[in-house]
């Protein structure tokens, strides 16, 4: 399969198989001030917008993009399963969907994300939506 110019792949160096993926590059998160997770299985992205209001009404006490560690593990858990099962984490890597290995971290610093298809993003078209994927604990704070 060959990409398109509105793509980009990636060579699997564990397995050969090429990713492709249905954006030019890969996006710099810090640029349009979004935050990102891959799920357990590493082949789904999660992205939210740090000025979506929810961040700020769950950890008023901290600027979104610098979550500690600790609220990180509380963010992550306020969020629902990945459609495919599984849970979104901060410290899964993005995978081989062949080979289910990492993809190469000398390719991508970590403030670049990847977007596999059936991804969620919820900050599409100037919408705060990530509460829509967070469990009822965060609809109550
Ligand atoms: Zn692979």
């Amino acid at each position: 399969m060959m990409a398109t110019s509105d793509q980009f792949s990636i060579k699997c160096k564990h397995c050969g198989k090429n990713l492709i993926f249905d954006q030019p590059y890969p996006y710099h998160a810090g640029f349009a001030d979004q935050g990102f997770l891959y799920n357990d299985a590493g082949t789904l992205t999660l992205v939210w917008s740090v000025v979506d209001p929810i961040i700020d009404q769950l950890f008023p006490e901290q600027p979104a993009w610098t979550l500690s560690l600790i609220n990180r593990w509380h963010f992550e858990k306020l969020l629902l399963p990945a459609p495919t099962g599984g849970r979104w984490r901060f410290r899964n890597p993005a995978r081989c969907t062949q080979c289910a290995r990492p993809v190469s971290k000398h390719l991508f610093h970590s403030i670049h994300y990847l977007v596999y298809p059936g991804s969620i993003i919820t900050d599409q078209n100037n919408q705060f939506r990530l509460l829509d994927y967070m469990t009822s604990a965060a609809k109550h704070r």
